[in-house]
């Protein structure tokens, strides 16, 4: 048998991506080009219509600049999702704000909504209630992002989603980064994601306060419009440095990439659903549990994520993902909690702080779900599980 290579995820690029990009470095500009705008304006066409999208050099960029443009700093308090990757909660700290974490829905794998009423009941008595919640669309599944919002409105935070994960999925039939229920929500472009730019992401708002200042934030602080600068311009070449920003930009070779990686956006998706639909047939009498879809949201299908369901596979759990890794099968854990990252540990969190996030974290196994996954290499992972389960 020949050996396999099956990522989890990967990128897909086209023909036509690449001429693309070399488009861009045959033309007098590779970075800040008529590209970015073109971008910015697809993805927001593709979204929702939002008036302002800032493309930025990575979703940790962008979380960034949207924390800090909500006020972020020292004495604010920042609530995430232990299910995320680090950078939803650093970002945070960036900000010198403090980070807590809210437990998981079983089911969704999201921030539980429950779980979170609760805590604010308890931060409100004690004084503590966040500034931000950040909600993160795991796996491409949206938040329930209305009973969030409705708690945002009784308790006074604001939202920002993290949608690195979400780019193409639906929640009561908007498109996520519609930021009906939010007040930004943020995409990535990372390589597994569900388009690349390379590196990138993207900013989403209908807050114009907000829009203003990403944009200029991401490029130092740094304005070139007369009417926001504090002297008259004494000539052509003059700009005015308003804030302390960051360099944040993304190029224009990576935008035309991201352009034409967008055209493809609803072939991405439809594939990812149909393997998803493939693997939900396939791994039916397997002791795993599957990933749910609610009846009023889409998913992107970014990630497959199945857990072991018995007691007995489940502390087989690193065994399993070794027998598969062997077998040239690229499982991944999505997310070992960050509660319990060494840097949060330092922190002050502690193992046993959100049990269902860490009970996920011992039996989840990601499988490969990716654009240019065959039906055979899907069939060779679903014979490969069963005899890992099995054995
Ligand atoms: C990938 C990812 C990020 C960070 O994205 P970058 O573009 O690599 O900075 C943030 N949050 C989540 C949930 C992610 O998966």
């Amino acid at each position: 048998m020949k050996t396999r290579n099956i990522p989890y995820s990967r990128q897909d690029i086209s023909q036509e991506d690449i001429e693309a990009v070399v488009e861009v470095l045959r033309s007098p500009m590779l970075t800040q080009g008529p590209k970015i705008a073109e971008f910015e304006k697809m993805l927001s066409s593709l979204t929702g219509n939002v008036r302002h999208v800032a493309a930025v050099s990575s979703a940790t960029a962008g979380l960034h600049l949207v924390y800090q443009a909500l006020g972020m700093g020292p004495g604010k308090r920042v609530w995430t999702s232990p299910n995320t990757f680090v950078a939803t909660a650093n970002a945070a700290r960036y900000c010198g704000a403090e980070v807590n974490f809210v437990d998981i829905d079983p089911d969704t794998r999201n921030m539980s909504t429950e779980a979170l009423a609760s805590r604010l009941v308890d931060a409100e008595r004690v004084g503590e209630l966040p500034d931000l919640v950040v909600p993160v669309h795991f796996s491409g599944l949206p938040c329930d992002m209305a009973e969030i919002h409705s708690l945002s409105k009784k308790y006074g935070f604001a939202v920002v989603e993290d949608a690195a994960h979400a780019l193409g999925a639906t929640y009561r039939s908007d498109p996520v980064g519609a930021c009906t229920y939010s007040q930004a929500a943020v995409m990535s472009f990372h390589p597994v994601k569900m388009i690349t730019t390379g590196e990138g992401g993207s900013i989403h708002t209908r807050s114009s306060e907000i829009g203003a200042l990403v944009e200029r934030r991401r490029t130092h602080g740094i304005t070139r419009e007369p009417s926001l600068m504090r002297r008259e311009a004494p000539g052509a070449w003059y700009y005015e440095q308003l804030d302390l920003g960051f360099h944040y930009r993304i190029t224009d070779m990576q935008a035309a990439l991201g352009l034409s990686q967008l055209r493809r956006l609803p072939e991405f998706v439809s594939r990812r659903t149909q393997i998803a639909n493939r693997y939900h047939e396939l791994l039916v009498g397997l002791p795993v549990k599957l990933p749910a879809v609610p009846g009023d949201r889409t998913s992107s299908w970014h990630l497959y994520v199945i857990e072991l369901s018995d007691s007995a596979h489940a502390k087989r759990h690193r065994a399993i993902f070794g027998a598969l890794r062997e077998r040239g099968i690229g499982v991944n854990l999505h997310y070992f909690p960050v509660h319990l990252q060494p840097y949060y540990l330092d922190l002050g969190f502690s193992e046993g702080l959100l049990p269902v996030a860490e009970r996920y974290a011992r039996r989840a196994l990601s499988l490969p779900i990716h654009t240019l996954m065959s039906e055979d290499d899907q069939d060779y992972v679903v014979q490969c599980l069963r005899e890992v389960l099995h054995s």
